[in-house]
């Protein structure tokens, strides 16, 4: 059985404090490692605080991008091996948002999750459909396209230990869930792609989770689904009491 994963995806949000009083609440009430992955992936800048005040806790602390290179001339650029060198455990890949309005490109997703593999973290690797996308019956297309290629040159040792999110553009931040089936439906999809290319046991083994709207009222429905693993959250995630709640359910 794969073992679930909630995901806290903060965005731009939280001041230094509120962050630092955030995970100070919640650490010593996070399920044991051994029931459910429970992560906070917070702005960089806090990151090595968070680390230090989670750690020898069973919360762990990622991050929401970097770059592929370990270093150079790249100006306001976080790289895979400064983020390990602080403990840094998981990267969100590849967010629609960061597709978006930052031009990230399936090519460079796939540097990163190679970069991220380099550095011993996880990569949190996303994807998803627009509304019009899913409107004109292209979602599993368009998903599968950018797994391809966010995959690619890697091996099935390597792809088991990622996860997935699956997350409907649509569904972002809208109060819009995709229903438990639906997202199954297209989780499923996407463990039939990770079959075909990497085998039954990479695919049994890797985690894949949904994003779009999740909160502590859909978590149980979700979960509940053959193929999904976990959560990836945003609105949700920012407040104790929501995030405990998802991370105690899952
Ligand atoms: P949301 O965001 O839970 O606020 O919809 C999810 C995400 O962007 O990862």
């Amino acid at each position: 059985m794969r073992k679930p994963i909630i995901a806290g995806n903060w965005k731009m949000y939280k001041s230094f404090e509120e962050a630092c009083q955030f995970v100070e609440a919640v650490r010593e009430q996070i399920p044991s490692e051994d029931k459910v992955d429970a992560v906070i992936c917070a702005p960089t800048l806090y990151l090595p605080t968070l680390v230090d005040i989670a750690s020898e806790t069973d919360l762990a602390i990622g991050a929401q991008n970097m770059h592929y290179e370990n270093e150079g001339a790249f100006t306001g650029e976080i790289s895979p091996s400064q983020l390990s060198s602080i403990n840094v455990d998981y990267v969100i890949l590849g967010h629609s948002e960061r597709r978006e309005y930052f031009n990230e490109t399936d090519e460079a997703v796939n540097k990163k999750v190679a970069a991220a593999l380099l550095a011993g973290i996880v990569p949190i690797i996303c994807c998803g459909e627009t509304l019009e996308e899913r409107e004109s019956g292209n979602t599993e297309q368009k998903v599968s396209g950018q797994i391809k290629a966010a995959l690619n040159g890697f091996s099935a040792e390597e792809v088991e230990h990622m996860v997935i999110a699956y997350e409907p553009i649509w569904a972002i931040g809208t109060g819009k869930t995709a229903t438990a089936d639906d997202a199954n439906q297209v989780c499923g999809a996407i463990r039939q792609v990770v079959e075909e290319l990497f085998g039954k046991d990479c695919a049994e083994k890797i985690r894949i989770q949904y994003g779009g709207s999740v909160k502590p009222e859909n978590i149980e429905e979700l979960l509940s689904k053959e193929h999904i693993d976990g959560a990836l959250v945003g609105g949700a995630s920012l407040q104790v009491e929501s995030y405990l709640a998802l991370v105690t359910k899952a």
